[in-house]
C-alpha cells in the first residue's frame, strides 16, 4: 500500500519580483517499508518536496496524499492532524526545543493529541534510540549524536506511518552520521514506516531501496551504478 502518493506537484516562490520554481511537476509513490533517498544540489527543491509531503507546506499545483488522505482535501486542523500522528519529521539541526527535556520534547506529539499511554511511549522510544540515561537532559546538554537520537525518538513516538528525514546526518560527523543512519534504518525497517530521506551521504544512498535525483525540480530515478562513467 502506498502511504505517500505526489502527482503533478508544483510549487513556486517568490522572491521580490522573481518567480522561482521549486517543483515543477513532481511525481512520487512510496510504499510501505521502502526507504528512498533523495539527491540533488543545493537549490534543487530537496526540502520542499519534504515539507509537501509532510503537510507543512501546501502546492500550488497537484496532489499529495498521506496513508490514503488528500491533503487539499483536509481542513487546516485536520491537516495538522495528519501531520501529528501520520508523519515524523528528522532535521539537520535536530529542532528540539531548548528549554524542554529530551523526555518532554519527544512527548511533544503525544501532548498535542492528549494521549494516555504517554509515559509508556516516551520510555519505549528513548530506550530505542539508546537515550533513556538522557531523559531529564536539556538538549543544550547533548552531542550532535543524541539530539539526532532523541529527534529520531520524537519523530517515531506517535509511530507515524511516514518518515521524513532532511539531511539527517548533515551535521554529525562521519562516525556519528553512520551510527545515526544505523538507528534510523533499523527502526524503519522494524516499524514498517516508509523513510524518505534527503541526503548527501554515500553510505545513506547505499542503505537506500530507491535512489531518486531532484534537479531544476523535477525528480529522476537515479541508479548509481548505470550513471558511473566507463574507465
Ligand atoms: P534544497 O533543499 O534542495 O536546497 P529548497 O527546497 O530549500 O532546496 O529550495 C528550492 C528553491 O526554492 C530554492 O531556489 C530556494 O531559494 C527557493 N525557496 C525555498 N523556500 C523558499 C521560501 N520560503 N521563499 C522563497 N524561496 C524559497
Ligand atoms: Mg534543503
Amino acid at each position: 500500500m502506498s502511504l505517500l502518493e505526489m502527482h503533478g506537484v508544483v510549487k513556486h516562490f517568490h522572491r521580490g519580483k522573481e518567480d522561482v520554481i521549486a517543483l515543477a511537476g513532481v511525481d512520487l509513490s512510496v510504499a510501505a517499508g521502502e526507504l528512498v533517498a533523495v539527491i540533488g544540489p543545493s537549490g534543487s527543491g530537496k526540502s520542499t518536496l519534504l515539507h509537501l509531503a509532510g503537510g507543512l507546506d501546501v502546492p500550488d499545483e497537484g496532489k499529495v496524499q498521506v496513508n490514503g488522505r488528500d491533503l487539499a482535501q483536509l481542513s487546516v486542523g485536520e491537516r495538522a492532524e495528519v501531520r501529528r500522528r501520520e508523519v515524523g519529521f528528522v532535521f539537520q539541526f535536530f529542532h528540539l526545543l531548548p528549554t524542554l527535556s529530551v523526555a518532554e520534547n519527544v512527548e511533544l506529539p503525544l501532548l498535542l493529541d492528549r494521549r494516555k499511554d504517554r509515559r509508556q511511549r516516551i520510555a519505549t522510544l528513548l530506550e530505542r534510540v539508546g537515550m533513556s540515561h538522557r531523559a531529564d537532559h536539556l538538549p543544550g546538554e547533548l552531542s550532535g549524536g543524541e539530539m539526532q537520537r532523541a529527534a529520531i525518538a520524537r519523530a517515531l513516538v506517535a509511530d507515524p506511518a511516514l518518515l521524513l528525514a532532511d539531511e539527517p546526518t548533515g551535521n554529525l560527523d562521519s562516525a556519528t552520521g553512520a551510527s545515526v543512519l544505523n538507528l534510523l534504518t533499523e527502526v524503519v525497517t522494524e516499524s514498517g514506516t516508509a523513510l524518505v530521506m534527503v541526503t548527501h551521504d554515500e553510505v545513506a544512498t547505499q542503505r537506500a531501496t530507491r535512489v531518486l535525483r531532484l534537479r531544476d525540480g523535477r525528480l529522476d530515478d537515479f541508479t548509481p551504478a548505470l550513471e558511473t562513467p566507463a574507465h
